[in-house]
């Protein structure tokens, strides 16, 4: 009975975990890995597809299914376990995914074949996706599914993606017993549309995600401590369009196609029912990309089970949740290159998600270098992606080409984030009634990972390691699994921190300005009563700021 880390291990995308049970081989995910972790990762599998007898897939986003079709075009010949939802926004986006591979493989072979060199292959075809299909097997949520002798396995809402789960397995081996839980990615709360992630009771061994491990979510005006309610979330939407629109700006919005867009539409038809921008009553929104058009038809389908109760009632009302009259899909190209030339501002909701392919990146070409429009990232932005470079505040890119410079408002919205914050991650572990044994910190960049174990181990006293790709561990014995020592702040977030001691450095004598300039001022003998009140108020503030700053950091001070 033992456990290797294949994908996103120290990484983010790309999952992939195996598992041996019995003579069993288990895989949970098989996932492509996306941006700087394609390069690391590589093509290739390190085990024999065609011994793997089950694949448990916790949900439909690519980087944990996209190498399922590669899998069986291996030889895989075993059974694909996943939730209806998933299994049918798998339908769509493993097709999808094959498209992108059989275009990227055309284009990549026409400048190989001119260099003289060989034809490139595309990774899988759209016929071993729909192959890969066939090999799939519905279950529902809460359904515990006897997978062979000694392995059973329940799907639990992850709240992260419709159809999206954690995964409990139960592992027998001769006298030996292990129960395992595989979080899947573990979703925010308050999303949008489907519900909140679901808690679990216990588990020797936790395999968990570690996204966002190293932050807080900034949380939008309006919210109710960890609850966001979805006017908060609206609102702050609102407030960018407004001001993007008045500067006579377009929004452009990089999405995943599946589960993303659809929450954000679902703000959209929230804004323009309870009029938030009374001055915009219809606001033009364009869903630019196929594959979201499909998948927005899979989640309007409203899949019994999958909803929360707010998307619920509005179904039950005889409201689809998603669509409102000023909403545009957009298959066809040429109204996709229209879009460029519309006079009015407008939304556009794009993918890819992390902007690496497909339309967004023409939307981007002709929007970020005006100071007027707005980009909102709503996502996970990996390493090494475009998205990544145009969050990090890059002055210009290179996109088709193209240098462009990049002088729009760049936002980020991680209050719709379909991830769970630190704390979020924290209170999932806190939830089990039993203490697991060890967890296992993956899904992660390699400092957060390492970061958020160390943390799991001081903060829970609870053994956690981040694993290495390849590093395989006997789950038999969980005396010798490790532990992860103290890790440092990761340099994203230490980063930031010297950033703003500098600022603070810079901003003393500005302080020190202001607090002689006060003085100054009420020393004046011809300040009239409302400037008296107003200084005075000022002092007060300022002086309670101090005040409380000095409590809360004067025992930390040498
Ligand atoms: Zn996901
Ligand atoms: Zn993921």
């Amino acid at each position: 009975m033992d456990i290797t880390f294949y994908g996103a291990a120290k990484h983010v995308t790309g999952s992939c975990t195996y598992l041996k049970c019995n003579d069993k081989t288990i895989l949970i995910d098989c996932g492509l890995p996306q941006g700087r972790d394609e390069k690391d990762m590589g093509e290739e599998f390190f085990f024999e597809p065609s011994l793997v007898d089950f694949v448990l897939l916790t949900h439909a986003h690519i980087d944990h299914s996209g190498r399922i079709p590669q899998l069986v075009k291996e030889g895989f010949r075993g059974e694909i376990w996943a939730t209806s939802a998933t299994r049918r926004l798998c339908d769509i986006m493993l097709s999808d995914s094959a498209h992108i591979q059989e275009m990227e493989a055309e284009w990549k072979s026409r400048k190989s074949v001119r260099a003289g060199k060989n034809k490139v292959e595309p990774l899988y075809t759209i016929k071993d996706a729909l192959e890969s299909l066939t090999y799939f097997k519905e279950c529902n949520y809460d359904e515990k599914i006897e997978l062979s002798k000694g392995i059973s396995c329940r799907f639990v809402d992850a709240g992260h993606l419709l159809g999206s789960s954690s995964i409990e397995l139960w592992l027998e081996e001769g006298d030996k017993k292990r129960k395992l839980v595989f979080s899947g990615d573990i979703g925010n709360f308050d999303q949008p549309i489907i519900e909140d992630p679901h808690y679990l009771d216990d588990a020797d061994i936790v395999i968990m995600e570690s996204t966002y491990g190293d932050r807080i979510h900034k949380k939008p005006e309006g919210s109710i401590g960890n609850n966001i309610p979805t006017i908060a979330r609206a609102r702050e939407l609102a407030l960018i369009v407004r001001d993007t629109f008045a500067k006579g700006g377009n929004v452009v919005i990089p999405a995943f196609s599946v589960g993303r867009t659809q929450e954000i539409l679902y703000l959209f038809r929230y804004i323009l029912d309870n009029n938030l921008l009374p001055e915009y009553p219809d606001i033009p929104v364009f869903v630019d990309s196929p594959l979201s058009v499909k998948a927005t038809e899979i989640f309007a389908s409203s899949i019994q089970g999958y909803y929360d109760e707010e998307a619920m009632k509005m179904v039950n009302e005889g409201i689809n949740p998603i669509i409102f009259p000023s909403l545009t899909t957009i298959v066809d190209v040429e109204q996709s290159k229209a879009l460029n030339f519309r006079k009015e501002p407008c939304v556009i909701i794009s993918s890819s998600g992390m902007c690496e392919a497909g339309r967004i990146k023409h939307h981007l070409k002709h929007n970020l270098w005006k100071p007027e429009s707005t980009v909102i990232f709503s996502g996970y932005q990996a390493g090494g992606t475009l998205g990544r470079s145009i969050l990090d505040g890059a002055r210009h890119v290179t996109i088709f080409s193209e240098q462009i410079d990049v002088k729009c408002n760049v936002v980020s919205l991680q209050g719709i984030s379909g991830h769970a914050d630190q704390q979020g991650l924290l209170e999932w572990i806190k939830a089990f009634k039993k203490k697991p044994k060890q967890i296992f910190i993956n899904h992660g960049e390699a400092e957060v990972a390492s970061y958020f174990a160390s943390l799991v181990n001081k903060e829970l006293k609870i053994k956690a390691y981040a694993p290495a790709p390849l590093e395989t561990f006997s789950l038999i014995d969980a005396t010798v699994l490790p532990t992860q020592i103290d890790t440092p702040l990761p340099s994203s977030v230490s980063t930031k921190l010297y950033n703003s001691v500098d600022q603070l450095i810079n901003e003393r004598e500005i302080l020190e300005a202001v607090v002689s300039r006060m003085i100054k001022a009420s020393k004046k003998t011809d300040l009239s009563e409302k400037d008296a009140i107003r200084l005075t108020n000022a002092i007060e503030r300022l002086r309670s700021d101090i005040e409380y700053l000095g409590i809360k950091w004067y025992g930390d001070s040498e």
